[in-house]
């Protein structure tokens, strides 16, 4: 961040949207220490953050009278321990915008911190209201976006907000460039060879960033419960695995491409079946093409992890999105650690990994492995649609 933000006051979008207990206690609070460095930087310059996020979804989740449940979704849940944190005075804004969110920036002490009412509580901020956004920027000088996580949606507060500053009164938080200049490491000149692990449940919501894949990558290692698909596509007997049936020609397709742009696509010789959807189910280890009738794929096999364990260990540029089977069962978790491990091991020998995708982010924390990776997404919708090579509108707005 090349901005100095002494006697600023910058209004900066962080993303707060928190998990929150029943006593709406934070029960996980990586998404406020992630958005920690940006605010330091812009209280030890001298200046003072307002901020703003959403939190949850209040306007799908009215009360009974049609009121906003205001008790669940205030963002005032997370004041005190934004306080806690950096020491520092934080005030909170029942508004978002309004008179009293004027008066409020308007007398915000610098080196004091400024919590906006939670910004879906507008239904103006789903639209990208210009209106709305120019509210917004009117409380402050700079506006900082550090919200990687709703990056490709184009909200008030994340895209419209931005063509009220000058090219020089608005930045990028370190959180959001930390998450672009990683996700390009993979996306423009990777070291190669480059290896992409894609898993998780199924083909159809991967499509785009699969096929986006087999343009650049050197092997695409498909796993989880997707992998069904493209053996059944191939003739395979999967018994009663997780299978997309009218995405068995699109496998197809992509199996073709792979071999056209000469792109190695691994699938899992063998698999972890089981004869329920249960973690106290009857397990059996059977090739992937030839799961018994009533039995189904929960994991990806020895033979599987062995195979990708060679390619990755033998990679320079990693991403993995997607676990290898139905990991929170801890019978069929085996897969998706052993290739967490993978990923450290050929991170430890020199290898960049991006771990990018909820549930796999969530294999890598609950191993304890975030450090043994080179870089763990926070932004798991945006970052895949960034790896797909889409646009995000939050990002093109800052460049304009
Ligand atoms: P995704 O959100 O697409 O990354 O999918 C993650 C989900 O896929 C997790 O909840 C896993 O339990 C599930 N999953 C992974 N492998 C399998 C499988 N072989 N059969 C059924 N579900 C699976």
């Amino acid at each position: 961040m090349t901005l100095d933000f002494k006697n600023k006051k910058a209004i900066v979008r962080v993303d707060f949207n928190v998990p929150l207990n029943k006593e709406y206690v934070i029960t996980d609070d990586t998404r406020i220490r992630a958005a920690l460095p940006t605010i330091k930087k812009i209280l030890a310059d001298g200046g003072a953050a307002i901020l703003m996020s959403h939190l949850g979804r209040p306007l799908k989740k009215k009360k009974e009278d049609g009121s906003i449940n205001i008790e669940k979704f205030t963002l005032n849940h997370v004041t005190n321990h934004v306080a806690n944190l950096l020491g520092t005075k934080v005030h909170f804004c029942p508004e978002t915008v309004g008179s009293q969110a004027t008066k409020m920036a308007a007398d915000l002490p610098m080196g004091e911190i400024l919590i906006l009412e939670n910004t879906r509580f507008q239904k103006e901020e789903g639209k990208g209201d210009a209106g709305f956004a120019k509210q917004l920027a009117a409380l402050a000088d700079v506006y900082v976006n550090d919200a990687f996580g709703t990056a490709h949606r184009a909200h008030a507060s994340t895209t419209t907000i931005a063509q009220f500053f000058d090219k020089g009164a608005k930045t990028f938080g370190y959180l959001m460039q930390n998450e672009i200049e990683n996700a390009n490491k993979v996306l423009n000149n990777p070291t190669r060879p480059l290896t992409a692990i894609i898993g998780g449940a199924k083909v159809s919501d991967k499509i785009l960033l699969l096929e986006k894949l087999l343009e650049f990558a050197d092997n695409v290692i498909v796993g989880g419960g997707m992998a069904y698909t493209f053996m059944k596509a191939q003739g395979g007997k999967i018994g009663n695995s997780l299978v997309e049936n009218d995405r068995l020609e699109l496998a197809l397709e992509l199996i073709a491409k792979a071999k056209e742009r000469k792109v190695k696509l691994l699938l899992p010789k063998d698999s972890i079946a089981a004869d329920d959807f249960s973690n106290d189910a009857n397990i059996a280890t059977k090739y992937t093409k030839r799961i018994p009738k009533g039995w189904m794929g929960l994991d990806i096999g020895p033979k599987a992890i062995a195979d990708f364990q060679k390619v990755i260990a033998k990679s320079k540029t990693i991403l993995w999105n997607g676990p290898m089977g139905v990991f929170e069962m801890s019978n069929f978790a085996t897969g998706t650690k052993s290739i967490a491990q993978s990923c450290a091991d050929a991170t430890a020998a020199g290898a960049f990994s991006l771990v990018g995708g909820g549930d796999s982010v969530a294999a890598v924390t609950q191993m304890e492995l975030n450090d043994a990776v080179s870089f763990v997404s926070t932004g798991g919708g945006a970052m895949l649609e960034f790896l797909e090579g889409k646009e995000l509108p939050a990002i093109t707005a800052m460049t304009k």
